[in-house]
């Protein structure tokens, strides 16, 4: 049973204008993201700015607009128990009439006293006069504030205050937004509660009944209202649960949708080549699936129709050769192609390696980055667009710089982007937009389970490389907790002694935007039926934990990298590594995936039970890429407090070394939310345009794992979503703006 909802009211008058405003009949309001948010009262063009600067169009889109954190007005303190740092609520007694003080032209104070059982306080408003009526003597108020104290008087600056009556007290959370230039916490408030009473006569519901009650979720309307006005810290949780639900249904079922709408268009026919003068050059011998691979893109490419195919196999396993191959293909048939990397120095990897082989065949390449001088890249342009075939480029390898006006070919075949995740999927678009009708290959390192791999890629073919090279070396695997500190050093030394590199991961650790008192979003949550104020363990903290290491480690060269660093800073790090003049690297999950540092020989992760075994297997293939013996340490947080489950987890890792029988079993244990965060959804949601935007894909990878499963078996029986309509449209309007996520 659902709590009942008790919510602000709203004069009739208001009703109206909003009525007037939008011309239209109150019963017939399915189109709420049609409405723009001006047909709100108070929101002219200036705030429509401003709420399109934090992407806010529609009525629509401004019920989606959440709450960051919430101030937990429920906690009352008496005024001696406040501290003047935190804002705190306390419920006090007008004693004293308020005062008006016109201090100066256009500034006036309104002083009144107020009391609890501890103390005193006065309290100052400014150039608020119309107050005088609200705090009658004898009334009591909750205020909310900050409480100054000067020895045993109290005070409050413009406090927040809001009626008290001990058996109706007022609502106990306060919603905080993001605030974009131009808008006030009150003004989004009312705008929101404007907009709430306009959808209240009826708001479609994009989920069908039926599952909504199979996985007992409430409404659209009271998750919508409850995630605003939360009446409750339950009511929260229970709102917080269908958004996040709704958020990955809608987001399979979109993708689904969007990927039975695309439709193949031409590309060049590449057939019947004959690599034997690449292979030829190779110093090994394929193995059994890279030959496959090669067989794949080698079909795809001569059919006519654009290949759209990604390749995912482990770290190592040579997916670069199998790019190499489709290039050659697409350079014998007279076509050009692009390899673009992540980073620069990824970049400049493919390049040392690859340059040599394409020229002693005859074929021209060259390294566009963002580094390249303007004369170089000016040439490089001209290059590609040559008219002239002696000097046209037949291959170019880079950066996002391929994808800068001027980087043209004028016969592109094929473009293939390595590691892709780390794209966000505007630089994909654009690049499927500049070339459009040109073959795509598409490269990841994470081993997914296949039927993860239809949810993220779509129709996106798939090739799996799930064979190393021969005589790789085995990456022996260590769980450790802190106890072994000491040796842990002591390890460390030596390989840093005996020349090699060292590699160390920390969890990220994201700064708060909380203030005390205030509770996030994502501390919310319900499992089962259980409540859950997410409480995190404490975290050994990157920053910190380099400075520590350095104390410890004294005479050793240390850096660190994080993910709020600037790629140049982070790639210019890499480089000190990569070159050996770093020898210990602290970094949080950002050290970039694929970089070959061969001495690199022994893997830490701190508080591994953090990572998902993907990840942790991800990083585990950053070393035992050269001769050396290596080595990976996985330290469990605070000693014995590792559950049996987080410890088999870790287990798993000691014993297994193979990257798809691992994601199997991270998908069977933690859902599929490392997958979604190690392959690329982390990128996309900061390029902006796929937006979970409540959904957290590792914390909520539960609820995920059902709403996918429930999308997967609705999908069945209603492909095309045309039996509920609101699905439909919801589905749509997800994928309007990032329909390319798939392409
Ligand atoms: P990834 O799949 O991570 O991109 P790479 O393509 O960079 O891996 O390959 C890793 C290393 O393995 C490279 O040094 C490459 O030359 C080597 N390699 C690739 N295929 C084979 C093979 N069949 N036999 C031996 N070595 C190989
Ligand atoms: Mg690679």
């Amino acid at each position: 049973m659902l709590p009942k909802a008790r919510f602000p009211r709203f004069p009739r008058a208001k009703l109206q204008f909003i009525n007037n405003n939008i011309g239209g009949n109150m019963n017939n309001n399915k189109n709420l993201h049609e409405i723009p948010v001006t047909a709100l009262r108070g929101v002219g063009g200036v705030k429509a700015k401003a709420y399109a600067a934090a992407g806010v169009h529609s009525l629509l889109d401004l019920l989606y607009y959440f709450p960051r954190a919430y101030e937990d007005r429920a906690n009352i303190k008496l005024l001696a128990e406040t501290s003047p740092e935190y804002k705190s609520a306390v419920v006090m007694t007008v004693a004293t009439e308020p005062k008006i003080a016109n201090i100066k032209r256009g500034m006036s104070l309104l002083k009144f006293r107020a009391f609890d059982e501890s103390g005193v306080c006065e309290i100052t408003y400014f150039n608020q006069n119309y107050y005088k009526d609200k705090f009658s003597v004898g009334s009591d108020f909750r205020f909310y504030g900050k409480v100054e104290r000067v020895k045993s008087r109290y005070s409050m600056t413009s406090p927040a205050a809001d009626p008290w009556v001990e058996e109706l007290p007022p609502p106990p959370f306060f919603s905080v937004y993001r605030l974009s230039e131009g808008l006030t916490q009150k003004q989004i408030s009312q705008n929101v509660a404007d907009a709430l009473e306009l959808a209240s006569q009826s708001m479609p519901d994009p989920l069908p009944e039926e599952i909504r009650e199979r996985n007992k979720l409430c409404t659209i309307y009271y998750a919508l209202r409850q995630i605003h006005f939360p009446e409750s810290y339950a009511a929260l949780a229970i709102a917080k649960k269908r958004l996040i639900f709704d958020e990955f249904f809608l987001f399979a079922t979109g993708l689904a949708l969007s990927g039975r709408k695309i439709q193949r268009l031409s590309a060049p026919a590449c057939k019947n080549t004959d690599i034997s003068p690449l292979l030829a050059r190779l110093p090994y011998k394929l193995t059994g699936a890279q030959e496959r691979t090669i067989a794949d893109i080698a079909h795809d490419m001569s059919k006519g129709e654009q290949m759209s195919r990604i390749v995912i196999g482990d770290v190592g396993c040579g997916k670069t050769i199998c790019a190499t191959v489709a290039m050659y293909i697409a350079v014998k048939n007279g076509y050009q192609a692009a390899l673009m990397a992540p980073t620069e120095i990824l970049a400049t990897q493919h390049y040392n390696d690859l340059c040599a082989i394409f020229e002693a065949l005859g074929i021209r390449c060259a390294l566009l980055t963002g580094s390249c001088t303007a004369a170089t890249k000016r040439k490089i342009h001209a290059a590609m667009k040559s008219e002239n075939p002696d000097e046209r480029l037949d291959i170019v390898i880079g950066t996002q710089a391929l994808l800068s006006d001027g980087a043209e070919f004028i016969n592109p075949g094929l473009v293939i982007t390595d590691e892709q995740h780390r794209f966000g999927v505007n630089q994909r678009a654009l690049l499927s937009e500049k070339n459009k009708h040109t073959h795509v290959l598409v490269m990841s390192a994470t081993p997914i389970p296949r039927s993860l791999a239809l949810v993220m890629y779509g129709d996106l073919a798939m090739s799996k490389i799930d064979e190393m090279p021969p005589g790789r070396q085995r990456v022996d695997t260590f769980l450790v907790d802190e106890s072994y500190r000491p040796r842990l050093d002591a390890f460390i030394r030596k390989n840093v002694d005996a020349g090699g590199q060292v590699y160390v991961v920390c969890p990220a650790v994201e700064e708060s935007e909380l203030e005390e008192g205030e509770i996030d979003l994502s501390e919310i949550a319900i499992y089962g039926e259980e409540l859950v104020r997410n409480e995190k363990p404490p975290l050994k903290a990157a920053v910190q934990y380099a400075e520590e290491l350095s104390e410890r480690l004294q005479g050793y060269n240390i850096a660190f990298v994080h993910g709020k660093m600037k790629t140049a800073d982070k790639d210019r790090v890499m480089r000190r590594f990569a070159s050996g003049e770093v020898q210990i690297l602290v970094s949080t999950t950002v050290i970039e995936v694929g970089v070959n540092v061969p001495s690199a020989c022994l893997m830490i992760v701190e508080n591994a039970e953090r990572f998902g075994l993907s990840q942790l297997h991800q990083l585990r293939g950053r070393v035992g890429r050269g001769q050396r013996k290596s080595y990976c340490v996985l330290v469990s947080g605070a000693k014995g407090r590792l559950g049996d489950t987080a410890k088999q987890r870790l287990q798993t890792m000691c014993n297994s070394y193979n990257g798809f029988e691992i994601a199997e079993q991270d998908l069977k244990l933690r859902g599929p939310g490392d997958f979604l965060a190690l392959s690329g959804n982390a990128s996309i949601r900061q390029s902006g345009t796929l937006s979970f935007n409540i959904a957290d894909m590792c914390e909520d990878s539960e609820l995920m794992t059902t709403a996918f499963s429930e999308a997967h078996e609705y999908l069945k029986t209603d492909p095309n979503l045309q039996n509920h309509a609101p699905l439909r449209q919801a589905a749509e309007r997800m994928f309007e703006v990032q329909g390319d996520i798939i392409s």
